[in-house]
């Protein structure tokens, strides 16, 4: 019989819980033994709040039961992301978790909408997007199974207390065999033969072998880069911000579907809604602005009452040159960083977890690791961070603002040869490059073209083939699906209390 696979897990935030319950609830039984060295001295980052829709096809293979996870996690929906003052003081707009309309006769919905728009339309195009419409009515229901339903055309995620969310997954973990360790990694020793990592030695004296170690432990990057110095491919030049400053506050007015990030002088201002409370925090360079004036701006421009200190957090964006080096795999912060603005970490540490266990499964012997398999892993996940990089640099350079520093260098910057092509393909055609895998899918590209004014000089010839009286018939009943469909859904505080126990009182509202 094939021998367990002895997996160690440095780290015990959201990276390293979430790898703990994957791997104990996928692998099959008795396939391995699942050990996790966290240091409660040490803590969490614990300020991953906002999720992308990918998180609940992780929840479901794992088998976490929605209402409970959102009860025991203070969690809401989340319909999208408004992004404000981005291209201009003033513009607002939503990347929203689904379509816009949908194909006529072969032909993506925006070259309609932009033939029309042409010819004198002033609908917007959210008027055609349910997840848009609901979230700006503040609105919420799960979303159809039937595909030829308006309600089967969009998409959610949570907002979630991140702290609660490690503490949920590791009772999730505990329960499924998953042994913990609370102390501090001092030491770590390499095999002579072949500089594998042998051990981890704790604080305690104690020595922990294992075939696979899984680094989850943050930023430091403890075995990935204090011990095999991996290296790390820097992006600051593109994504300029470093560091952040968080600060939760109390709700005020009504539970917003959606996560807001705001533009500021130099970076932007995240707002999570969650049940009992506000997340905000301030994304800035440092180039741009200090730490005390970027804490004071957060605090005077908070919607409630705060109800912490101000946390300070630094990073650099860019990812590790390998994320899996000799048999230490970084999951998390251990792997790489691309700053928040469109909740993409979480969303990284579940691709590289499904990744992972799909690889590990085919592996013929415990703690021997084929060298295709690494490399075709560690290609996979490079090609998912370029991807989330080009969108994330889109937003900071598609801009007019010339207010700040920060917006003048990144308007006039060079971006990569990747998202020119991606950003003149669009700008000639109305043309989205799609691929198969990885973030993001064309709505989310159009979003952020339309909202950030990229607009395209023409739009798909084919479009012009279609009947332009057909094309009106469908854009009118598109239109109104969506206004009737969102007319009659609950608010999303209502539709919350029914279906997430204890979130009434949460909210405050009477079961
Ligand atoms: C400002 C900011 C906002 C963010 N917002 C979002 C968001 O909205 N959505 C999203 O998806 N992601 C977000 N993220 C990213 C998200 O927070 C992280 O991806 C997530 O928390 C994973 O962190 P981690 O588990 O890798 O590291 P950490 O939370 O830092 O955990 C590291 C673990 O390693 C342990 N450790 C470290 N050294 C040792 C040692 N020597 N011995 C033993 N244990 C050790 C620590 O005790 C801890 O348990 C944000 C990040 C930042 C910085």
């Amino acid at each position: 019989m094939k021998k367990p696979l002895d997996l160690v897990i440095v780290g015990g935030g959201t990276a390293g819980w979430m790898t703990a319950a994957a791997f104990a609830a996928v692998f099959p039984a008795g396939a391995s033994r699942i050990r996790l060295v966290e240091s409660s001295e040490i803590g969490i980052v614990g300020v991953g709040e906002a999720t992308l829709p990918h998180i609940r096809f992780f929840n479901k293979r794992i088998g976490i039961d929605e209402p409970d996870l959102m009860a025991k996690t203070q969690a809401t929906f989340k319909l999208g992301i408004e992004f404000v003052d981005w291209a201009r003081i003033g513009d607002r707009y939503i990347h929203p978790f689904g379509a816009y309309g949908s194909k006529i006769a072969g032909v993506p919905f925006h070259n309609f909408w932009l033939r029309a728009r042409a010819a004198g339309e002033t609908a917007s195009i959210d008027d055609y997007s349910l997840a848009i419409v609901a979230a700006r009515m503040n609105r919420f229901t799960l979303p159809s199974e039937d595909p030829t339903a308006v309600l089967s055309t969009f998409g959610y995620a949570f907002q979630f207390d991140a702290s609660l969310y490690a503490r949920y997954l590791r009772a999730f973990s505990e329960t499924r065999g998953v042994v913990r360790t609370d102390g501090k990694v001092v030491d770590v020793a390499l095999r002579g033969t072949d500089g594998y990592v042998e051990s981890i030695k704790l604080e305690s004296g104690e020595v922990i072998t294992g075939d696979l170690f899984i680094d989850c432990s943050g930023f430091r990057g403890l075995l990935i880069e204090q011990t095999l110095k991996t290296g790390y491919d820097e992006w600051t030049h593109w994504l300029p911000c470093d560091r952040a400053v968080a600060m939760p506050c109390e709700n005020s007015g009504p539970l917003t579907p959606y996560t807001r990030a705001t533009a500021r002088e130099a970076g932007w201002q995240w707002r999570i809604p969650l049940q009992h409370r506000m997340g905000n925090g301030y994304v800035y360079s440092s180039r741009f602005i200090s730490d005390d004036e970027a804490a004071a701006k957060l605090i005077s421009r908070l919607d409630g009452k705060p109800l912490a200190d101000p946390r300070f957090l630094r990073f650099t964006a860019g990812r590790r040159r390998k994320t899996w080096n000799r048999n230490v795999v970084a999951i998390g912060l251990a792997g790489g960083f691309l700053e928040p603005l469109e909740s993409t970490s979480i969303y990284l540490i579940q691709i590289a977890i499904t990744q992972l266990l799909d690889y590990l499964a085919g592996e013929p012997r415990a703690g021997v690791f084929d060298a295709r398999i690494v490399d075709a892993f560690n290609r996979w996940i490079e090609m998912e961070y370029d991807r989330v990089r080009d969108f994330l640099i889109l937003h900071y350079h598609a801009t007019s603002r010339d207010d700040a520093p920060i917006w003048n260098y990144c308007r006039t910057m060079p971006v990569p040869d990747s998202l020119v092509h991606k950003m003149e393909l669009f700008r000639r055609r109305a043309r989205v490059v799609t691929y198969k895998d990885g973030l993001f899918l064309e709505p989310s590209w159009l979003a952020v073209y339309f909202g950030q004014r990229v607009m395209p000089d023409a739009w798909d010839p084919l479009a012009d083939a279609v009947d332009a009286n057909e094309v009106s018939r469908q854009m009118r009943t598109v239109h109104e699906q969506v206004q009737t469909a969102v007319a009659r859904m609950p608010t999303h505080e209502e539709f919350l209390a029914q279906y997430c126990p204890g979130a009434a009182q949460s909210l405050g509202m009477s079961a």
